[in-house]
């Protein structure tokens, strides 16, 4: 009774359904309308506002042609009365229709009795009023035909559609059924409908979510992963040997991690912290407390820059230990490649730092007992799943700097135990950000140069180009080598974007490191981790296409240490939500609060990076919006996942959920 084939429609309109992804009627009915075109009178309360009106013809009709496009200008009255002028284009061929005293029903905006009408009805306003679905189609199925799909697939359906929401919970939210729901988004009589049906579909939407997210832990909880034993006094004496204290806040993300190893079950935890929140010493201490317990640990970086970067932080903090840090990525020579899988294979090294080059077939560990990669969303669950399988039942530590306020983390996040870094270290300034409405570097050069001279070291972002890696490396030599015109001899400019090889790329940041390079120009590869405490200046090119969460991440580069920083935002663009978005960030300086700000503006598939997972995504309701929604609903998916366990209850719910996760579970091995 699904078979779309009951529509009886032409084979080519069975394609284009199933360009769109529908190839049953079940699939057709959870199509949802993306708005609703409500046609009722409407007459403007102000200027230039949208109107519907009922109006009669009365003169004849004029038409003006030029090339192809046409005006028609003619006069009506409505029922008060009231004359209009009517103008309208390209619709010449209603000429026909528009007879002195015709009925018509008119859609615009009007001006001084003036009408600009961006649609003509001979229809009465009486024949036409309603609300009309319109749906996000492909070309050759127009919204009229596909209402009758959609009626013709409701009523064969007729009696067969289940809802997935327990009847305890529609009656407590006073929920209306599915059907009933289907019915109402696709045609409903008045606002309400749409409410009601909305409630409905949101709420299921993300029960769904929220079950999918609890199975998936509860399957984890219960796959037993290794009891780590170690010598907590020796962690202890590690932490006091670091050469700061830590804050609270790592303290008690480190005890989290710690009790997770030390348990039974597997560790699946996400720590989150604001960039310069101080993650790695935390990822550091985990590294070590499963060192102690007899284990490797592993730490992959998603660019080389970075992961060299935390190759030399470990082995500072690891100085007075016996731990044996090793650094494996793609740029090492085939010799030192095959040195360092050997020392991998017979259990020399004890902590392994790398990029991707972590998880290739020739890399066999030694008893791998932690992996922990830093940027979340620039991994793809495949690539965690790979090294995850490197080991057995390995303890899984992920860390974001693109925090998210703990609550939608929980729910977002809800198959994971989240850990947050919120308090930041000591005597921390922040970043003195300033937007500069320009395009070229002019009216800042004075500061640069009196900051320059003062001995600090600068950092130059050039723009974003979407999609061009070459395009954005041009501009950036173009940029680098003015600058470098322009200092001549006295500083050093250096350039680093991502077409260069990584020998160079490492040659360039080893310059920035040392100070033999001043002023270094870069694309967003230095987006994330780089740690150069004498730089506390930035200048970011067209700022405005950059996401806040990232100009958020760029400018935590600078300010690292105990001096003042400045971050200049430079655009010229004159778009009201750019430079908005851009004193924004002037303003705030909270990573949590950016990140939320940036969630509402672009979603959090752009934000945080698609997952990935089987989980389902969702079509019509929103994670911000409906936040509230989603809280319910994880409570009331908490509920039905103990009533499972406990009392047998909801057998055919879960069990529908189950074969949907079985298809793709990142935890299992
Ligand atoms: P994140 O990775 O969270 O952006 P890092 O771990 O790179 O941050 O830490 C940022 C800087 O702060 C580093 O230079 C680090 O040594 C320093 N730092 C970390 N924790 C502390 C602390 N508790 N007190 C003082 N400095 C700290
Ligand atoms: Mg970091």
């Amino acid at each position: 009774m699904n078979d779309i084939k009951l529509l009886k429609t032409t084979s080519k309109r069975y394609d284009i359904l199933s360009q769109m992804n529908i190839k049953t009627l079940e699939d057709l009915i959870h199509h949802y309308p993306y708005r609703y075109e409500i046609i009722e009178e409407k007459y403007p309360t102000d200027e230039d506002e949208h109107m519907i009106i009922e109006a009669t013809v009365i003169s004849p009709i004029k038409i003006f042609f030029k090339g192809r496009m046409s005006r028609m200008t003619f006069e009506v009255e409505d029922r008060y009365l009231q004359h209009f002028q009517v103008t309208i284009f390209n619709r010449h061929f209603l000429r026909q229709y528009l007879k002195l005293d015709t009925t018509i029903t008119i859609i615009g905006k009007c001006h001084n009795h003036r009408i600009t009408a961006s649609d003509i009805k001979i229809k009465t306003l009486n024949e036409l009023a309603g609300i009309y679905p319109v749906y996000s189609l492909k070309e050759g199925i127009n919204q009229k035909s596909f209402r009758q799909y959609v009626q013709k697939a409701l009523r064969l359906l007729k009696g067969q559609i289940v809802d997935d929401i327990p009847e305890k919970y529609i009656m407590q939210h006073r929920l209306i059924h599915k059907e009933n729901a289907l019915y109402c988004i696709h045609f409903p009589e008045n606002k309400k409908d749409i409410q009601e049906a909305l409630k409905y579909l949101k709420y299921e939407e993300f029960l769904q979510f929220q079950l999918t997210m609890q199975l998936t832990k509860q399957q984890r909880v219960q796959t037993m992963g290794i009891e780590k034993k170690l010598d907590v006094m020796k962690l202890q004496d590690f932490i006091l040997s670091l050469p700061f204290s830590l804050t609270a806040d790592q303290q008690t993300s480190i005890k989290e991690i710690v009790t997770d190893l030390m348990s039974p079950r597997m560790m699946y935890r996400f720590l989150q912290g604001d960039v310069g929140s101080g993650k790695t010493v935390v990822s550091s201490v985990a590294l070590y407390a499963n060192y102690l317990a007899g284990y490797q640990g592993a730490l992959m970086a998603p660019t080389e820059i970075l992961a060299t970067q935390h190759y030399k932080t470990l082995n500072a903090f690891f100085e007075n230990t016996d731990v044996c840090v090793e650094l494996l990525t793609g740029s090492l020579s085939a010799k030192e490649k095959e040195r360092v899988y050997e020392r991998i294979e017979s259990g020399q090294a004890d902590i392994i730092v790398g990029t991707h080059a972590l998880f290739q077939k020739k890399v066999q560990y030694h008893n791998l007992g932690l992996v922990i990669t830093d940027e979340q969303h620039r991994f793809g669950v495949m690539q965690r799943k790979a090294l995850k399988n490197k080991g057995h039942q390995v303890d899984f530590l992920i860390m974001s700097a693109t925090p998210i306020p703990r609550t939608l983390a929980i729910s977002m996040y809800g198959d994971m135990d989240v850990s947050t870094i919120k308090t930041m270290p000591q005597g921390r300034l922040p970043v003195v950000t300033k937007y500069i409405q320009s395009s070229s570097m002019k009216p800042i050069l004075k500061e640069l140069k009196n900051y320059l001279a003062h001995g600090g070291q600068c950092y130059v972002i050039c723009p974003l180009v979407e999609d061009s890696e070459h395009l954005e490396a041009k501009s950036a030599s173009q940029i680098a080598t003015a600058m470098q015109a322009y200092f001549k001899t006295q500083y050093h400019v250096g350039l680093l974007h991502g077409q260069m090889k990584d020998e160079e790329k490492e040659k360039v940041m080893n310059g920035f490191f040392n100070n033999t390079i001043q002023i270094l120009v870069s694309t967003t590869v230095v987006e994330v981790g780089v740690d150069v405490k004498n730089a506390n200046m930035m200048v970011i090119y067209n700022a405005e296409r950059f996401g806040m969460s990232q100009l958020h991440q760029l400018r935590g580069r600078i300010g690292r240490g105990k001096e003042q920083a400045y971050c200049y935002l430079m655009s010229s663009s004159k778009a009201p939500e750019a430079i908005e978005r851009l004193k924004y960030m002037e303003k705030s300086h909270d990573g949590f609060e950016i990140s939320l700000y940036d969630l509402k503006l672009r979603g959090p598939g752009e934000v945080l990076g698609q997952r990935q997972s089987g989980l389902p995504t969702f079509l019509i309701a929103d994670i911000m919006k409906d936040f509230p929604v989603l809280s319910i609903a994880r409570k009331d998916a908490e509920e039905i996942v103990s009533d499972y366990i406990e009392k047998n209850e909801y057998f055919g719910l879960i069990g529908r959920i189950q074969d949907k996760l079985k298809e793709n579970n990142e935890y299992i091995d």
